[in-house]
């Protein structure tokens, strides 16, 4: 499906809550994607289950578009995506090589970069019969790109593909690059976040980040009156401290509905993000606003713990289901 600029618009218009854009940075973008020069974007694949793509293609709406992918491939100059482009081949690199050579490009990373092997368990395209690795196209592309988004925990940070010893040398796009990358983790992304990171781009808007590199207006947020940024723990309906009605602690997960999982290993007193309500899923309150019926849940609120996904640590050596120790 093709979506026009108007509505993409519109998109970031009903997500405006979400993602925090105000009606002058929407005045702004409309002006930016109108630019004979907009910036195009490339998106890359590394070590990674895809997830994060799966993330987009599944971020569904009852209001138009339907899809974020719809979104990055309607209304943005989307040059190269492995999964969702319609060239591919030579053709595809090609076009890809020229968008390189102009510099003009913000540059998507999804996934962590294999290094033993020079590279070679991760080759990403091949021109005329020479094939690229993953590794040599992040270390060329990521020094010329105008910014350089990571895509999820595995880019951001390594992620599950760099635990458990795995052979291929797994790193993240900033331990490699040395470059400045701004970390939209999570296992998967939050769709949401990702286009918020390329609408900030678009629209020359500065990125503040914290120290993982992650923008502080996503996962440090504060609290009304707090000093320190909330974590999942602050905001969860089963903690006790915010709502003194919350029934006992779950020691199993056969009975374990609207209560608190800690002692059954979830991560939510160790993870700084905003995802409460921020996720995709079909709403369980027929009467939820139409720009909300598909997103207004998270993992808690699924009784799934929080696995602190969207953080450095993340996955650990430690089970995802006994009591968590940082
Ligand atoms: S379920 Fe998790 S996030 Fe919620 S109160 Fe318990 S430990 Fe905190
Ligand atoms: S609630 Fe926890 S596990 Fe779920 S997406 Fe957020 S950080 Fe990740």
């Amino acid at each position: 499906m093709q979506v026009s600029r108007r509505s993409f618009l519109e998109y970031c218009g009903l997500s405006a809550a979400f993602i925090g854009l105000g009606s002058s940075k929407l005045g702004l973008l409309a002006e930016a994607l109108a630019a004979p020069n907009a910036p195009s974007v490339i998106w890359l694949h590394g070590s990674s289950c895809t997830g994060d793509s799966i993330s987009f293609l599944n971020r569904i709406s009852d209001a138009f578009p339907a899809t974020v992918a719809d979104v990055l491939t309607g209304a943005v100059n989307l040059v190269f995506h492995a999964t969702l482009m319609t060239p591919a081949g030579d053709a595809a690199v090609s076009e890809l090589k020229r968008v390189y050579d102009t510099g003009n490009y913000v540059l998507v990373l999804e996934g962590g970069v294999p290094t033993a092997f020079r590279g070679g368990a991760c080759v990403v395209y091949s021109l005329n019969g020479q094939e690229t690795t993953y590794m040599q196209a992040v270390q060329e592309m990521s020094a010329r790109a105008l910014a350089v988004v990571c895509a999820g925990t595995c880019a951001s940070f390594g992620g599950i593909p760099a635990s458990g010893g795995n052979p291929t040398g797994v790193k993240s796009v900033r331990a490699l690059t040395g470059r400045a990358t701004i970390n939209i983790s999570g296992c998967p992304a939050n769709p949401d976040w990702v286009v918020w990171a390329i609408v900030q781009l678009l629209t020359g808007t500065p990125v503040e980040l914290d120290a993982d590199g992650r923008p502080t207006a996503l996962y440090a947020k504060r609290l009304s009156g707090a000093a320190a940024p909330s974590l999942i723990h602050d905001k969860c309906p089963r903690n006790n401290l915010v709502n003194p009605g919350a029934p006992p602690e779950a020691t199993s997960f056969t009975n374990c509905d609207g209560r608190c999982t800690i002692q059954l290993g979830c991560r939510g007193p160790f993870t700084k993000s905003r995802c409460d309500g921020q996720w995709n899923a079909k709403a369980t309150d027929p009467n939820s606003p139409p720009n909300q019926r598909w997103r207004n849940n998270w993992c808690v609120g699924v009784n799934a713990n929080c696995h602190g996904c969207v953080e450095k640590a993340f996955p650990g050596p430690q089970s995802f289901y006994e009591p968590y120790v940082l």
